[in-house]
């Protein structure tokens, strides 16, 4: 009988805030995971950490924006597994010059949609070959309620008030990814879907987040964990479907 084999799970931007949190419960889930950093000195002590609290961790060095660093992780994946069973789109970063459409610097706009929706985009076509030769491969976005269009256009939302060209579009542009990808790979094992994890104190907002990581872990780590082919193609929160 075929050994039941240990799944493996890669999260990129994984040496700290949300990333680590989702690479430790996947990993106490008992799940080997990879921890994507671009820093190898933060990614191998995030590793670290997770092996010394009894996990299955190694470092994987993936800068999102550097195509060779993409391709040198896919190929030492490959080589290491021979496939993938989860990839958690979860690096991203928000930008001091960002704003509102009229005002928000254009290079500081680049650099967030570069990071947080070509980025993604380029992991997931490098590890899609991986992740299909998995028995039910899952693939996890992190987006965010700001990205919702409906929220942004919706006086009512919370977050309407939060007018950040940038990152809203880059999130916007995850959420599009997530939609295609889900009809591109209908017929296959692979689901995947966009998580949004509340607002959660980290280093990417100051700390400012009422949510604590292992608290804005659940809902990724649900989707990455998904036995079922459903939900699929969808923008999920704590408290269920997010309108687009
Ligand atoms: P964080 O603590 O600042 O962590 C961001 C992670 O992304 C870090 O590990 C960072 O690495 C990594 N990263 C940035 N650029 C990268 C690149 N080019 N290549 C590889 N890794 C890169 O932020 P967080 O709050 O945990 O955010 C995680 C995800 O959740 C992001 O996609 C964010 O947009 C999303 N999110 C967060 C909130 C929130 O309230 N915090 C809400 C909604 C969605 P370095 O340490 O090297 O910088």
């Amino acid at each position: 009988m075929e050994q039941e084999h240990r799944r493996v799970a890669l999260i990129t931007g994984a040496n700290k805030g949300i990333g680590l949190e989702i690479a430790r419960q996947l990993g106490r889930a008992g799940i080997a995971v990879l921890i994507g950093a671009r820093d190898t000195a933060r990614g191998q002590a995030a590793a670290g950490m997770l092996c010394h609290e009894g996990l299955e961790a190694s470092f994987v060095q993936l800068d999102v924006t550097d195509a060779d660093s993409i391709a040198r992780a896919a190929h030492a994946i490959e080589a290491a597994h021979g496939r993938l069973d989860i990839l958690v789109n979860n690096a991203g970063i928000n930008e001091a010059g960002d704003g509102p459409p009229a005002s928000a610097s254009i290079d500081a706009v680049r650099r967030l949609l570069e990071t947080n929706f070509i980025g993604p985009l380029a992991v997931t076509q490098a590890m899609l070959p991986l992740l299909l030769r998995a028995p039910a491969g899952r693939i996890v976005n992190m987006s965010s309620s700001l990205g919702s269009l409906a929220m942004n256009g919706d006086p009512s939302s919370p977050y309407y008030a939060a007018r950040l060209i940038g990152y809203n579009a880059s999130k916007s542009a995850l959420n599009m990814m997530t939609v295609q990808l889900a009809q591109a790979l209908r017929d296959t094992q692979v689901v995947v879907n966009a998580a949004c994890p509340g607002y959660v104190s980290t280093d990417l907002n100051g700390h400012t987040g009422y949510l604590s990581t292992p608290e804005a872990a659940a809902v990724p780590v649900r989707l990455a964990l998904l036995r079922d082919r459903q939900p699929h193609g969808k923008f999920i929160d704590a408290g269920g479907e997010v309108p687009w």
